[in-house]
């Protein structure tokens, strides 16, 4: 009987040490994935770093807004 009560505490403590990484997996997989890296660009007037979805296009280059892609000189 002794045995027996021994065998179920290395079996839980082989269980729990083997359940862990897997419990880790899921939280990381989703944040990775979430944070996806953009594609950053440079103002050509003023020289501000921001995200290429949020750029203004002009003839000579891209912008961090129309007001500054109109004070460079540039139309589209
Ligand atoms: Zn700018």
């Amino acid at each position: 009987m002794k045995y027996l009560v021994l065998l179920l505490v290395i079996v839980v403590v082989l269980w729990l040490v083997r359940s862990r990484p897997r419990a880790v997996r899921p939280d990381r997989a989703p944040a990775s994935e979430g944070s996806a890296p953009q594609a950053m660009i440079e103002c050509v007037h003023c020289g501000v770093h921001l995200p290429r979805a949020e750029a203004v296009a002009g003839l000579q280059g891209l912008y961090c807004s129309d007001a500054h892609r109109l004070a460079h000189g540039d139309s589209r």
